[in-house]
């Protein structure tokens, strides 16, 4: 496993760069150090969990947000 309980769900990259919005994935495969996950929107990525997430990563934390307005 790579990232476990914590990071079942994630905000998705792609959307986030993309679009600037904040779209909830799911995880569809888990591997050793890469989780590849998919958005509501449909796009699909890979994230490395090197360092293991310690807190839920759904709904995504405030700095995360705050960056978005910025
Ligand atoms: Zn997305």
């Amino acid at each position: 496993m790579a990232d476990g309980k914590f990071a079942a769900e994630v905000a998705c990259m792609q959307c986030l760069l993309d679009d600037r919005t904040v779209v909830r994935a799911h995880r569809i495969y888990e591997g050793d150090e890469t989780d590849r996950y998919r958005c509501e929107k449909g796009y699909v990525f890979g994230l490395d969990w090197r360092s293991p997430a310690t807190e839920p990563q759904w709904p995504p934390p405030a700095d995360l947000l705050d960056g978005l307005k910025a």
